[in-house]
Parts: C-alpha cells; sequence; structure tokens
C-alpha cells in the first residue's frame, strides 16, 4: 500500500524560508557568466525578486550585448558554473530564517504533510542555501530554476512528481508558499492553494491585488486548517 500524505505544501525560497541571504547567489551568476564567456556583467538594475536564475542570466549576458544564440549556447555550462561557485562560498544561513519557518516546517512534518520546493534558483543552489539554512532535511523534492520556463511550469512539475511517486492523490489539498507575485501566478495557472506571505521584498498591497487566497504577515501565522482543508 502506498503512504499518501495530508497534504503537499510547496514553499518558495527567497523571502519565503530565508532572506538577507547575502550577495553569494548573485555573485555566482556574475562570476559563471565570467568563467564562462568572458562577459563582464551585472546584477544591478534587474528586478531578481520572484524572477528563475537562468531568466537573471539571460538578461545579464543580454545587456553586456550577447546574442541569443550564444545565450542558449552558454547557458548549461554557466549553470552547472554558478552551481559549483555557490557550493564554496556559501556562508552559514542559520540565523537567515523568515520568522516561524522552523517550527512551522516542523509542525507540517508531523502532521503527515508533504513539503516541497519551487524556487527560481538553480537546483544546487537551492539545496545548498537550505542546507546551510538548516532546513534541507524537511523537503523530500522540488522544482528548481532550470527546470522550466516559468514559475507556473515548475509547480507543474513538483505536483507531477508527486503524484508519480504516489505521495499524493487527486483530491489531495496542494498549496503554494511565496512572497512574491509571481509566486500566486503559478499558484493560480496550477489550481493550487496560494499562500502570500510579506517577508520578502512585496508589499502587503502589491500581494493583495494579486488576490493571494491566504496572505499571512510572515510563516507564524500559518494555521494547519489553511493547508489542510
Ligand atoms: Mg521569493
Amino acid at each position: 500500500m502506498l503512504l499518501t500524505y495530508r497534504a503537499l505544501v510547496l514553499f518558495d525560497i527567497d523571502g519565503t524560508l530565508v532572506r538577507r541571504a547575502g550577495p553569494h547567489h548573485r555573485e555566482a551568476l556574475v562570476h559563471a557568466v565570467r568563467r564562462v564567456t568572458g562577459l563582464e556583467t551585472t546584477t544591478d538594475d534587474i528586478p531578481v525578486h520572484g524572477m528563475l536564475d537562468p531568466d537573471i542570466v539571460a538578461i545579464m549576458m543580454h545587456r553586456a550585448g550577447a546574442s541569443r544564440s550564444r545565450i542558449g549556447d552558454a547557458m548549461p555550462e554557466i549553470v552547472r558554473a554558478a552551481e559549483r561557485h555557490y557550493q564554496r562560498v556559501c556562508p552559514a544561513l542559520h540565523d537567515k530564517h523568515c520568522p516561524g519557518v522552523a517550527p512551522l516546517l516542523e509542525r507540517l512534518t508531523r502532521r503527515n504533510i508533504l513539503l516541497g520546493l519551487v524556487t527560481g534558483n538553480l537546483t544546487r543552489i537551492g539545496w545548498r542555501k537550505l542546507e546551510r539554512a538548516g532546513l534541507r532535511d524537511y523537503f523530500r523534492f522540488g522544482a528548481f530554476g532550470e527546470m522550466a520556463k516559468t514559475r507556473a511550469g515548475l509547480a507543474k512539475i513538483a505536483i507531477r512528481e508527486a503524484r508519480a511517486h504516489g505521495w499524493i492523490t487527486r483530491g489531495t489539498p496542494v498549496s503554494l508558499v511565496g512572497d512574491a507575485p509571481a509566486d500566486i501566478l503559478a499558484a493560480r495557472r496550477n489550481h493550487i492553494r496560494a499562500i502570500s506571505v510579506a517577508t520578502g521584498l512585496t508589499t502587503t498591497d502589491e500581494l493583495l491585488a494579486e488576490r493571494p487566497d491566504i496572505l499571512l504577515p510572515d510563516l507564524r501565522l500559518l494555521r494547519l486548517k489553511m493547508v489542510e482543508g
């Protein structure tokens, strides 16, 4: 018999689980572009909030004059170089949790709720960040920046994977928790619950404008019934 979970909760990382994680992530992207292509780029003036890492890299390179085909050709190697670099430079992030994160993840896990990631971070960057924050073991699986073209596509991959493993059924409640309008959009596209937290850069008013199902000042206020019902 397959063990199914009571609910699935998908989490964004930046601004949702951890914040103020330092410049290391951005620096890894800049470093990787330089290393692979020789181009000098910057993430300055790019609204990286809620974006997928490969899209950020594409804009950085475009602004430095790279053609679309050059960007596409170099991307796989840039992804690997950025992930490698981040492994080395990622600092300890135990004190960078958003409010209430660790107790909430603990509570959800004890309640037999499956936790997954839906993040624009590249795979090994996302896992490393959670590892350094001491949160990795709460998450069984995830969908990451290089796996789809949009955040909605990532959420779809995560839901499919949970179903394919028999962890959830068609009737299992699924929520997506995030701090950006892009997270709300991704939830809506997949017909799952959008839970917004105002712990990132987006203001409460901007989040409200996208009409999430639930809007919380921070994760200390998340109740089990919000994700189980
Ligand atoms: Mg975020």
